[in-house]
């Protein structure tokens, strides 16, 4: 039986996204730049994928950019704001590292950044309110935590960032990292007002090393590497159309069913919390959580506890193994929402697929149970 429980760190590539990327390699061979036949063939392909998405996310083709990952996607609009402008950045304390690392770089080109704590894992809007001053340019809050899956209150956020900019003040940009969104909460891109956002192909069992980056006006953006001016001068460098035909068909397996898939994994991690509590862990996920996350508190220290799942066949995390599986990042996000140290650091995370099944889930409590009573 399949026990993979880390697929916030990653999916497994479906069928039918493996079946796309075949599809296109095979038959769009070009290079949508090349002006031939074969070439705007696969430019027209490449455009119909676009616009597929971007009817299935409930966007426009033209706010939907084309990226290397979620990462690269980040990395345009932190860039972006580094070389056109600069004034005050206010970034969550529980960013993933794709965000939070371009701190030091941002300060050290003068930019005045604050850090606005998740007090029990959800930024709020009266703390966001007392950061903003007439030179914030940017807020960069993400949809859902990586670590414990707390849905943060994003069309909340921008209400208080817009209602700052009746004020009298300038359009301040509303960046939200929405990688662990897609597909897995009710997330309206358009309805919640943000400016850019940032999505992963492998989170939603499309492939690895590519993402998209959604900017709705996306003029004002500048490209992280120009180069041959695709995907409209703002994402250089040669279309990668099978990942791109892949991850369409990724999308089209997830958004559809998407209401109907979270109430199924809704059940299951409710009955995996039961679970756990009736095994006397703590849950560390806040109850507004991605039905898809559930952190909690293991009885020993959380790499000992995942290698032990690990023998016995289950696929966990520690933490956060969106890097290389470094303790410090789950640790640092759990400790800033104000877990207590000695539970932060037996933090244990388990992530579910739409197509996990009630069986592995019921395989996964039994030996849960086995690996906290020493058996
Ligand atoms: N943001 C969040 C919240 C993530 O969970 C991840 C996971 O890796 C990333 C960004 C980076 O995404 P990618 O691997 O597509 O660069």
């Amino acid at each position: 039986m399949d026990l993979y429980f880390d697929n916030a760190a990653t999916t497994r590539i479906s069928e039918n996204a493996l079946a796309a990327y075949a599809y296109a390699s095979i038959n769009y061979p070009a290079n949508p730049s090349s002006v031939h036949k074969a070439g705007l063939e696969a430019k027209r392909k490449l455009e119909e994928e676009r616009a597929r998405i971007a009817s299935l996310m409930g966007t426009r083709p033209e706010s939907l950019f084309f990226t290397s990952g979620a990462t690269e996607s980040i990395a345009t609009v932190l860039s972006s704001l580094l070389l056109t402008t600069h004034g005050k950045v206010i970034i969550s304390s529980i960013e993933h590292e794709a965000v939070s690392s371009w701190l030091p770089a941002l300060r050290e080109h003068g930019w005045k950044a604050a850090v606005l704590r998740a007090r029990n894992g959800f930024v709020s809007p009266e703390d966001l309110r007392a950061e903003l001053t007439p030179d914030t340019k940017a807020v960069a809050v993400m949809s859902v935590n990586n670590v414990t899956g707390a849905i943060q209150p994003i069309p909340e956020l921008v209400r208080t960032v817009r209602e700052y900019e009746k004020e009298g003040k300038r359009h301040i940009l509303f960046f939200s990292d929405s990688v662990q969104a897609l597909g897995k909460v009710d997330f309206p891109l358009e309805g919640s007002g943000v400016d850019a956002a940032s999505f992963s192909g492998h989170k939603i069992n499309g492939p690895r090393g590519i993402g998209m980056l959604y900017l709705r006006q996306p003029q004002s953006f500048r490209p992280l590497a120009p180069a041959g001016g695709q995907e409209r001068g703002k994402r250089g460098g040669t279309e990668n159309l099978p990942a791109i035909s892949a991850l369409r068909a990724a999308v089209e397996e997830w958004l559809p069913d998407a209401e109907a898939n979270r109430k199924r994994i809704g059940r299951i991690r409710e009955k995996c919390i039961n679970a756990l509590r009736s095994m006397g862990l703590r849950i560390l996920s806040p109850e507004a959580s991605s039905p898809y996350i559930i952190s909690f508190a293991s009885p020993l220290p959380s790499e000992v506890f995942t290698r032990m799942l690990s023998d016995r066949g289950v696929m966990a995390s520690s933490g956060s193994a969106c890097s290389n599986n470094a303790r410090g990042e789950g640790e640092r996000i759990l400790l800033g929402m104000g877990i207590k140290p000695q539970d932060a650091a037996r933090a244990v995370r388990i992530s579910f697929s739409k197509d996990t099944s009630e069986e592995a889930a019921d395989e996964l409590i039994r030996i849960m149970e086995e690996t906290v009573n020493g058996r």
